[in-house]
């Protein structure tokens, strides 16, 4: 098949653009509610010299949930298999995001995976290093790595915004360190896991980063390993099964890709073996994602046969 990529992205970006208009940006962490909702972006990358891009694609935004991916690839790295779902369990959820229910209602009282929040502030717990300036300076490197970029950091009025206002996520953490699953300072953790969520990239590092994963954990340039094979399957399994959180489910049948959003409107999406994506669009659906860049995704699904299933 030849692909008309440039042609294809920009008809894709019009027809989407106009969904735009019925989601909303999150406001819950206040420097998010800053985004323009009409953007939307998109980058692919097959490993050649440069991306495919259309739409806003140059247009900055923070990791926010996409960073648990990350995350939870670097503690695999760093601990195995063993102790991090001994913390951390493997199933989706129907609940939202940041719900606190399950974490009550089952027992022992441990997250149900790590895509939801409280999987992802165990996740974080586990990060090796002294402090949070050294975990967070092992996770900037290891995302500059993925995406060949150098530049990455993270945003501090975001992180700020985040880290004032996280009650939510304080009190999960709160209550795991109650039920044992977490110890240490929930401050500081909460510290570490707002700059975590604050790194900031643009569409075409994420199809950089969707593109290592797809390709067995490889550099993009370089085809030298940076992410273990057996953990890269590892972790797009769960970006299948938890990626767009309790949307994952209508995503696997309309989609079909390995994908994981985040409440700034970013998505990343790895097609095994093939292309990797990078989507930007602010104003999101109920379930907190980018409703454009769902509708962008599942255009190039049909477009060029990308689920895997
Ligand atoms: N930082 C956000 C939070 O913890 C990430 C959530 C998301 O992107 N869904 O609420």
């Amino acid at each position: 098949m030849v692909c008309r990529y440039e042609e294809d992205l920009k008809v894709m970006i019009e027809k989407v653009r106009k969904y735009t208009g019925s989601g909303n940006v999150a406001d819950y962490i206040p420097a998010l509610s800053k985004a323009n909702p009409h953007d939307v972006a998109v980058a692919i990358f097959d490993g050649s010299d440069t991306c495919f891009s259309e739409g806003e694609y140059r247009k900055l935004f923070t990791l926010q949930s996409i960073s648990k991916v990350l995350t939870l690839a670097l503690a695999l790295m760093d601990y195995g298999e063993e102790v991090v779902f001994n913390k951390v369990g493997m199933e989706p959820t129907g609940d939202p995001f940041n719900s606190i229910a399950k974490l009550e209602s089952h027992i022992p009282s441990k997250p149900l995976n790590p895509m939801i929040n409280a999987g992802a502030l165990a996740v974080s717990s586990l990060i090796k290093g002294g402090t949070n300036e050294e975990k967070l300076a092992r996770l900037l490197q290891f995302v500059r790595e993925l995406s060949g970029n150098e530049k990455i950091n993270f945003n501090k009025e975001v992180a700020k915004s985040e880290f004032e206002t996280a009650d939510l996520n304080r009190s999960l953490a709160y209550f795991m360190k109650q039920h044992h699953v977490l110890s240490g300072d929930v401050d500081e953790l909460l510290d570490f896991y707002t700059k975590q969520c604050a790194i900031e990239v643009d569409c075409e590092d994420l199809a950089k980063i969707g593109y290592a994963l797809a390709h067995h954990g490889e550099h993009p340039n370089d085809s030298y390993s940076i992410i273990p094979t057996e953990i890269a399957r590892l972790v797009k399994t769960f970006m299948v099964t938890c990626g767009m959180y309790n949307a994952s489910g209508e995503f696997a049948i309309r989609v079909g890709i390995p994908a994981k959003s985040g409440v700034s409107g970013g998505i990343v999406g790895a097609v095994p073996c093939g292309i990797g994506i990078g989507i930007y669009g602010p104003a999101l659906d109920e379930k907190g994602n980018s409703v454009a860049g769902m509708k962008l995704l599942e255009l190039l699904s049909t477009q060029y046969h990308l689920s895997i299933f």
